[in-house]
């Protein structure tokens, strides 16, 4: 989809326009558009409320018809109703079967932001399975954005839309897709291939490297699967003066049956239990298509989590490449594993200055806080920004306490840790205690997507099944800091 910034008069404009009105408005709409509009709300009982909306068809001008969707009050109005109303625009077009429109973006750079963030997270739909055209989703491919006067900020509000939006949608069609396809092997092709494409140096261990390195906990979790297990660490160097870096590490356990401790029930979403390593292949992709200043390594340890005779048992006790020993309390939490021997290989051969990492890690996490909120527990002291950015953004994250006194909680009676809780309350907290442990002295932030990762239905502007939550937070957290 394009979206181009305009000036001028949007009324001397062909086709379709989308405009967007609070409920005040209405009582003194624009003067341009009171003969057009006026009637048809009165006929419509349009109020302006929020998302609600109304086509009204145009005679004698040269557009054709007008949508008009509702803002709610004034007062109350941000970035989120701003995009959820763009969604609601952008879905009234793809019902008349409209690939294009001209819209009002204001003033504002944040509106132009919004709006923009908006109309490319609803054009989205995963039809790729979809044999029957009629089935699929009509996707606008150009948009006319009219403002005041095109300002630089504008432009590049534009530009930065475009590519984290972009890099949203690549990661909500790998989160998607069907696990048998995005297996472990494809994610590590996929690496090699944006190796290439964007120059990022690649470091890609296969189960033979993982075995010399000695990384058991990732190998561990993968033995009962046929796809192998791989680390996937690619490189952007956009501040090559710099010595900070960043590590962002994602979960990517490709496929969760919950291994012999198999899932009795919602498993059949567990092909979204990628979700994290999606995150940071779609975060390294945008920092390198905006080039970014930063220095930026992206970390998934990817694996499928399977049964079988081969599969790892409870009770094993593994080595990780830390040198501590877990003994496998529960099979079913395999994320941590794989993060922890990804998150110690990190610290010991690149030494990042922080990590944040990335995880639908515990069904705990959902408990506490929903399906709108991620967790966030972190060592460091960026975790404020990090919070601050996803609000701006859209996606929601609650800091969550690490208290010293649940490390208790994580204590093995046979060896240097257990993997799961010896409580059956504040799992999110203990899995995140557990991981503390391979991440040394480094300053350290654990983000739990386990709801905000994935939805069962289309809410606003998330598509059913993957979310791409993550991406925007972590780039415009990149952006700003
Ligand atoms: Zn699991």
């Amino acid at each position: 989809m394009k979206i181009n910034l305009r000036e001028g008069d949007i009324y001397k404009g062909k086709g379709s326009i989308l405009l967007f009105l609070t409920e005040e408005q209405i009582k003194n709409l624009d003067s341009k558009l009171v003969d057009l509009v006026d009637n048809s709300i009165h006929i419509g009982n349009f109020k302006g409320k929020k998302y609600e909306s109304l086509l009204v068809p145009v005679v004698g001008r040269s557009f054709d018809r007008i949508v008009i969707v509702g803002l709610g009050k004034r007062e109350e109005l941000n970035n989120e109703i701003f995009r959820r109303a763009a969604n609601a625009g952008l879905q009234a077009f793809s019902k008349l079967k409209v690939n294009e429109f001209s819209t009002f973006a204001e003033y504002d750079v944040d509106i132009v932001r919004a709006l923009s963030d908006g109309f490319r997270l609803s054009n989205y739909s995963f039809d790729k399975y979809k044999t029957e055209k009629d089935n699929k989703f009509i996707m606008i491919q150009k948009i006319d954005m009219y403002v005041h006067e095109i300002k630089d900020d504008f432009k590049k509000a534009v530009e930065f839309s475009e590519a984290t939006c972009e890099a949203t949608n690549f990661v909500r069609d790998l989160q998607t897709d069907d696990a048998d396809v995005v297996n472990p092997e494809y994610l590590a092709d996929l690496a090699k291939s944006m190796s290439t494409k964007y120059r990022l140096h690649l470091e890609l261990l296969d189960k033979a490297d993982l075995k010399r390195k000695g990384l058991g906990l990732l190998l561990g979790v993968g033995q009962g699967s046929r796809f192998e297990p791989h680390l996937i660490i690619l490189e952007y160097k956009g501040d090559p003066s710099s010595k900070e870096q960043i590590a962002i590490v994602g979960k990517g356990v490709t496929y969760d049956t919950g291994g012999l401790d198999i899932k009795l029930r919602s498993m059949k979403e567990m092909n979204t239990d990628m979700s994290g390593a999606a995150v940071v292949l779609g975060v390294i992709r945008a920092a390198a298509e905006l080039k970014l200043k930063k220095n930026i390594l992206a970390v998934a340890p990817v694996v499928e989590n399977a049964v079988g005779t081969k599969a790892y048992k409870p009770g094993t006790i593994l080595d990780s490449y830390l040198g501590k020993t877990v003994e496998i309390g529960n099979t079913d939490a395999e994320g941590r594993l794989a993060l922890a021997d990804a998150m110690a290989y990190v610290v010991k051969n690149y030494k990042p200055s922080r990590i944040v990492d990335f995880a639908t890690l515990t069904g705990s996490i959902v408990a506490a806080l929903g399906e709108d909120y991620a967790g966030l527990f972190s060592t460091d002291k960026v975790a404020d920004k990090i919070i601050e950015a996803g609000d701006y953004v859209g996606e929601k994250v609650w800091r969550m306490p690490l208290p010293e006194e649940y490390n208790e909680l994580l204590k093995s009676k046979i060896a240097d840790l257990n993997n799961i809780s010896s409580s059956n309350y504040g799992g999110a907290i203990t899995a995140a205690l557990f991981l503390k442990n391979f991440v040394g002295e480094t300053p350290w932030t654990h983000i739990d997507i386990a709801g905000t990762a994935r939805g069962s239905k289309r809410k606003h502007y998330w598509p059913v099944y993957g979310t791409g939550f993550g991406v925007r937070l972590m780039l415009e957290w990149l952006r700003k800091n």
